[in-house]
């Protein structure tokens, strides 16, 4: 099943994961894939590394389970690290186990690791990855400008590199504050750019992640999302609920914006998944 094909038909709800860490085993990720594969997404994709990492080979059996268990899978692909035979190597195996959909990215760019010249930018990778063979092909794209762009203006210009390369639909990177999306995805259309575009949210569920939120995510986090982890950043459950909380309010309000998809940051917990996908299964379609 080609993702692209999809969005004729429904707004699309979608999940990511990411595989394990070496140190737990792989029979964990696999219970959890069994768990949300019950909430009936539209696709599942699945995080690659773009430092050549050993989990990489069970990115692809895990993005293989997904399809077992009778759900689409879609495996990001980040080429910046990569050399052209590297990627036609690990396009044949994509290809060889069955899986259509492709998340291609550029990947961030470690000052450590110099990149290879093969792909500078996601469209070097969406155009290689066209003349390979029949995929499905989706791209990054930023609300709030990627970091590495001088302006939203600019970065919009490059996403239309990119839509124009080959890529058949967007997910957005993570936000908190809606009208972002709002904004960019009316620019985004302004600029000639008409292919489907999925909100990424990431439910903020424990301490962990504001930190990270707070030192690493380029998102803006307004004083709402602020407020409300001030409030319960001590208390684990009530910092779950209400991050639960959040994400609904916020896929609501997007789903009553008109967004043609949601893609949910699951950060491999399906008690989360559920309680989102039970609280929006009976709006998203409407
Ligand atoms: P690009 O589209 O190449 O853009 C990068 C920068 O270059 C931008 O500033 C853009 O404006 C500019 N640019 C783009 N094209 C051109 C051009 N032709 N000429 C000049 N400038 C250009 N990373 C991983 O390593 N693994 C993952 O699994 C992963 N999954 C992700 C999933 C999602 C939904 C998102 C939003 C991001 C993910 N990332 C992942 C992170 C991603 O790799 C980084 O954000 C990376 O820094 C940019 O990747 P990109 O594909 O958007 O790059």
């Amino acid at each position: 099943m080609k993702i692209r094909d999809l969005f004729e038909k429904k707004t699309v709800f979608s999940f990511e994961v990411f595989p394990p860490k070496k140190t737990s085993t792989i029979d964990v990720i696999y219970d959890t894939i069994d768990e949300l594969r019950e909430l009936n997404p539209d696709f599942i994709s699945v995080t690659f590394s773009a430092g050549g990492s050993s989990n990489n080979a069970l990115a692809l059996d895990l993005a293989s389970k997904v399809k077992e268990y009778g759900i689409t899978p879609m495996i990001h692909l980040p080429c910046i690290n990569y050399t052209k035979d590297e990627i036609s190597g690990t396009l044949s195996e994509i290809q060889n186990r069955g899986i259509e959909n492709i998340l291609a990215l550029r990947g961030d760019i470690n000052p450590e690791i110099p990149p290879k010249k093969d792909f500078l930018h996601a469209s070097d990778l969406i155009e290689y990855i066209n003349s390979k063979g029949e995929f499905d092909i989706a791209a990054a794209c930023y609300p709030e400008g990627h970091p590495d762009a001088e302006s939203l203006e600019r970065d919009i210009d490059n996403l239309k590199i990119k839509v124009n390369a080959g890529a058949d639909h967007l997910i957005s990177q993570l936000f908190f504050d809606n009208s972002y999306f709002y904004y960019f995805r009316e620019k985004a259309v302004c600029s000639g750019i008409n292919v489907p575009i999925e909100a990424g949210i990431m439910p903020v569920v424990n301490k962990r992640q504001i930190e990270r939120m707070v030192t690493t995510c380029g998102a803006s986090l307004p004083h709402k999302f602020v407020k409300i982890m001030q409030k319960y950043e001590h208390n684990p459950e009530a910092l779950r609920d209400a991050g639960i909380a959040y994400a609904i309010d916020q896929i609501v309000d997007l789903l009553a914006g008109g967004a043609e998809g949601i893609h949910l940051y699951t950060m491999n917990n399906p008690y989360v998944a559920r309680k989102i996908s039970d609280a929006v299964k009976g709006i998203i379609n409407v």
